[in-house]
């Protein structure tokens, strides 16, 4: 754990990634005053240097048994969060000079609280305790695992991604993970990412989507190297249909969806089979596409499907005694291709009823399918990794067959064209990402309507970016079967969100507008890790990860959510007095800010009880407490009630010689000249289901909505905020963000955290006028407990 430096006579110490260090053979330390400092190394650690009141007992390390030098972790340990602890509730020497006036008996329980907090902290931290040090290379995560053996597998020189959406819907905290690993793989190795809108599919697409999209991409810190569109090559992509016609490896069928499904066989159906169609002549076929072009047929009444392996017959894999290894290992071969159903000759074409195209206007009538657009355009555009999520590796088959049916790929090499390669999807358990659903959040539902009943796409929508069969929207068979399994109760269920970026959302819109930094979102995604495996994960994971980042980066201000007012009497009507404070006091660098304490300042409820209680360390009549910054405590003589029979004000006494408080607590004052308070709504967000796994709910009769969670946002509308957010205000994006350094920033960039609340951030629809405030995320993960 420890090492030695004879020569220099320092010693390193790894705990809780910090380094520890200690002049000569001994570390004298003081737990009350270590201090923190840059790590000479300068990597991102804290130094622990002795401090100026040396209280303990000089050790020498170097004759102690690992007993004692374990004893010595623990205290500095306890040091470390003690010290935390003190800087995060802004309690060191905030008013400058004068000590604290804490009683004894409260320095013992944050002792003790942070003690517990510290070995917590140490339990969370022992996986990563003997890693390496945090690298400096911010492509590091692309460097290493799994992305780095996909890169080697494909070294070039001029490594080109795509990120690849279909333009019919908002992103969701699961396309952040694509983002980032596809732009992010692409910087890591010099390369470029495209931005390739997936438009093939007329129906679906909206402007708002393509726009969105674009904004996301950019706010997550990434330009593409060129934004394309699968429609622009709407042309090629019909002559190498014609041409796959032509090598007799595609074919005009007229099958219905029934007759299709039964030719794949199963258990109803028995061994798979082709149609009538598998076996016209080319010429014909080519007929036949011509026609479903010019408009012979309706919807549904023709497709062009590709000739794969539904033809292949078991006998032609069965493998006989007699075989070679290598007859064997190629009928082996075959049967994984025969059996797998992406290649069961799936749709390359189809004709479809709503034609009109947001790009290309009337000028088709059919359109590629996914299967038939992805792996060509990828091709087109030189991608060199088409990575997607793993539930694509059974498509691979199909993607490589295209490709080397239209010599865009070299059979069992990945030399030339791009090459697919699978990595495990984000799963956030409690959110919701089906778009029908977060549409029936939106807009309402009546049960039994289409909108609510119609499941067919459910799971499709579930998973990222595209269907995986061929079976989509004009499936009539699924359709009919999901309007058969409702009752149609016509009960008409509100909307339960106000839009979109409703902050209660796993919409990319929504974690925005919630105050989510970019920065945080795509850390969460890269500490989870990028590999085959899924990332599953809960959303207190998430909380914890953001949590983690604002506390590093965002400035601190004063803010009450629900204050009372507090009279001092013992002060002049004009009594001011200016205290200098910290925007962030464990980042010197962030600066001061001054704020105004006054003879009305106003705490949170919770901070007073009218009756008092050994047990509560806050104010109550005839007790004491310490306010953040402020050098003397504030004692409670009386309180009045309002009509509500709520308390309305306190009658407070401050100064030296009033009795010592237990806690400190947060406070705004009041006073016109400093522009204080500055009064807000503040809205509070919870998951919006009761049920952690909200999915599971019943989704079609209407069951989610009895699941809502009542206190899902709860509004403070008469939240005071000190005159430090002005500063703030007008400093945003304050730390700069990638993607929101550059460009457009909105409000969601205004983030601070409110000393003893929780992060916020400025709603969109907060205006000069009327403040508006969104709770990102809370200080410490809540337990239920009140
Ligand atoms: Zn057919």
């Amino acid at each position: 754990m420890g090492e030695a430096d004879s020569t220099t006579k320092v010693f390193t110490l790894r705990i809780l990634n910090f380094h520890v260090r200690g002049g000569g053979d001994s570390i004298r330390h003081s737990l009350g005053a270590p201090e923190l400092g840059p790590c000479s190394d300068g990597a991102a650690v804290n130094n622990i240097k002795q401090g100026p009141k040396a209280i303990a007992r000089p050790l020498d390390l170097h004759s102690r048994s690992p007993k004692e030098v374990e004893l010595v972790y623990l205290l500095l340990r306890i040091a470390l969060a003690y010290k935390d602890h003190l800087e995060s509730d802004s309690m060191a020497d905030a008013a400058g000079g004068e000590p604290p006036k804490i009683s004894k008996r409260a320095a013992e329980k944050e002792a003790k609280k942070a003690a517990a907090r510290a070995a917590k902290a140490a339990h969370a931290a022992k996986p990563k305790s003997d890693a390496p040090k945090a690298p400096a290379d911010p492509n590091a995560n692309f460097k290493q695992g799994w992305l780095r053996g996909v890169y080697n597998e494909k070294p070039v020189k001029d490594v080109h991604t795509r990120f690849p959406p279909e333009p019919n819907g908002y992103l969701h905290i699961g396309h952040a993970k694509a983002i980032t690993v596809n732009f992010g793989f692409a910087k890591a190795y010099g390369g470029k990412c495209n931005l390739r809108f997936d438009d093939t599919n007329p129906a679906k697409e909206e402007e708002r989507y393509f726009t969105s999209i674009k904004e996301m991409v950019s706010w997550l810190g990434f330009s593409p190297a060129k934004i394309t569109y699968s429609s622009d090559n709407f042309d090629e992509l019909y002559r190498l249909a014609e041409e796959l016609i032509k090598k007799d490896k595609a074919y005009v069928c007229h099958c219905t969806a029934e007759e299709v499904n039964k030719g794949r066989g199963g258990a109803e159906h028995g061994p798979r089979s082709v149609c009538k169609h598998w076996s016209r002549p080319t010429e014909e076929s080519l007929e036949e596409f011509r026609a479903m072009r010019d408009g012979k047929y309706e919807a549904g009444e023709a497709v062009l499907r590709m000739k794969q392996y539904l033809g292949t017959k078991p006998e032609e894999y069965a493998i006989a005694e007699e075989d070679s290894a290598e007859v064997k290992k190629s009928k082996k071969e075959l049967k994984t291709l025969a059996e797998n159903p992406a290649m069961w000759d799936v749709s390359a074409y189809r004709i479809k009823k709503e034609n009109y195209h947001h790009r290309t206007g009337d000028k088709w009538r059919i359109y590629p399918t996914y299967e038939f657009t992805h792996c060509l355009c990828d091709s087109f555009e030189g991608i060199t990794h088409s990575l997607c999520t793993v539930e694509f590796e059974t498509l691979r088959p199909a993607y490589n067959w295209l490709l080397e049916a239209l010599d865009h790929k070299i059979p069992g090499s990945e030399e030339k064209g791009p090459m697919q390669r699978e990595y495990g999807r984000l799963n956030v358990e409690g959110t919701i990402l089906s778009k029908r659903r977060i549409q029936m959040l939106v807009e309402g539902a009546t049960i039994g309507s289409k909108a609510a009943t119609d499941d067919a796409e459910e799971l499709a929508d579930a998973v990222d970016e595209v269907k995986l069969a061929e079976a989509g929207d004009d499936n009539p068979v699924e359709n009919a079967a999901a309007a058969k399994t409702t009752g149609g109760t016509g009960r008409t269920i509100p909307p339960v969100v106000r839009d979109w970026d409703d902050p209660r959302l796993f919409t990319l819109v929504a974690i925005r507008r919630r105050g989510v930094p970019p920065g945080a979102l795509k850390k969460f995604v890269l500490d989870l890790g990028v590999t085959k495996a899924g990332a599953d994960t809960k959303l207190h994971i998430l909380d914890a990860s953001i949590r983690t980042y604002l506390e590093r980066t965002v400035p601190r201000l004063l803010l009450v959510l629900d204050p009372i007012k507090v009279i001092i009497d013992n002060v002049p009507d004009d009594f001011v007095e200016e205290l200098e404070v910290p925007f962030d006091p464990k980042d010197a660098a962030k600066g001061t800010h001054k704020i105004p304490f006054t003879k009305t300042i106003y705490i949170d409820r919770d901070d007073f009880r009218e009756v008092d209680n050994p047990d509560f360390f806050r104010l109550a009549p005839g007790k004491s407490v310490g306010l953040l910054y402020v050098p003397h405590p504030l004692f409670c003589e009386s309180f009045t009630k309002g009509p509500d029979g709520r308390v309305a004000e306190i009658r407070a006494k401050y100064g030296e010689d009033q009795p010592a408080g237990k806690a400190r607590i947060h406070w705004v004052g009041e006073s016109a000249a400093h522009k204080t308070p500055v009064r807000a709504e503040a809205r509070i967000f919870n998951p919006l289901f009761k049920n952690p796994r909200p999915n599971e709910l019943d989704w079609k009769n209407g069951g989610y909505y009895d699941n809502i969670n009542p206190e899902s946002e709860i509004v403070y509308p008469n939240a005071m905020i000190e005159s430090g957010f002005h500063e703030i205000k007008q400093k945003a994006p304050w730390p700069k963000e990638e993607g929101e350094a550059e460009g457009t920033t909105g409000n969601y960039s205004v983030r601070f955290q409110g000393l003893r609340t929780a992060f916020f951030c400025l709603d969109k629809e907060a205006t000069d006028d009327k403040i508006i405030l969104n709770r990102i995320v809370s200080l410490k993960e809540d337990t239920g407990k009140k």
